[in-house]
């Protein structure tokens, strides 16, 4: 079996003194022991280093890449340079990108490109709206999506992260059927990539982990809120 990928996605949060009180309390809880899954930490850039474990229990990757390596883009970061600053990991087409920086399909197409070019594994968030979902919409809304996908390389490893939009930050996850209905879609839309890893995320706790992990077959978690408490990121983990 695959280990469980679990990410904490931090988004606009933490200082670098926070970050390493996190990274600290997390090592703390995890001792130093064997980790039988993969823990990633994404905070914001400036918190990379702060974050990091030099144990190497958890490594990093970061919430975002420009859609270019390097140029005149005043205030973007490349994937170049958050594999430099330690990344392994990307997340690539958030939500919160696509609705607050209107990202969508070509331009998020470059940047799984420039992920690829810096030997990044991209994170890739798909997922529909309440409206959508209400309309019956939600796998549309997955093959539209899917579709920036298709020039990225079958044989890369691969991350995405169904996190249907009604249900980050709100409180209200889906139901594992609901989660497991579009981990199915997604792996059959995807059946000709040989490295793939499904996660759910959206409002994951440690009070709902375990209902979500056992009626679902995810390969693990993209969590937001609950990921900025190590022992709550520790406690999803160990669910
Ligand atoms: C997210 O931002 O990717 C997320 C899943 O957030 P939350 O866990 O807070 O819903």
């Amino acid at each position: 079996m695959t280990r469980r990928l679990f990410v904490a996605n931090w988004k606009m949060h933490k200082t670098r003194a926070e970050a390493r009180a996190w990274a600290s309390e997390l090592g703390t809880i995890l001792g130093a022991g064997a980790i039988a899954d993969e823990l990633v930490a994404a905070p914001p850039f400036t918190a990379l280093d702060s974050a990091a474990d030099p144990a190497g229990r958890w490594t990093l990757a970061c919430q975002n890449v420009a859609a270019e390596l390097q140029g005149a883009f005043t205030g973007e970061v490349s994937a170049l340079m958050a594999a430099d600053a330690g990344c392994r990991y990307a997340i690539v087409g958030h939500s919160e990108r696509r609705r607050e920086f209107h990202e969508e399909g070509p331009l998020l197409a470059r940047k799984l490109a420039c992920c690829r070019a810096a030997k990044l594994t991209p994170i890739f968030c798909i997922g529909e709206t309440a409206e959508e979902r209400d309309a019956g919409l939600t796998a549309a809304t997955l093959i539209r999506e899917i579709g920036a996908l298709e020039a990225d390389p079958a044989g890369a490893p691969l991350v995405v992260a169904y996190e249907p939009i009604w249900a980050i930050g709100t409180g209200r996850a889906a139901t594992p059927a609901d989660a497991e209905a579009a981990r199915v879609h997604i792996a059959e839309l995807l059946s000709a990539r040989s490295n793939l890893r499904i996660l759910y995320g959206g409002s994951v706790t440690p009070e709902n982990a375990r209902e979500l992990l056992s009626g679902s077959r995810v390969d693990g978690f993209l969590i937001g809120g609950a990921s900025l408490s190590a022992p709550a990121f520790a406690a999803i983990a160990r669910a």
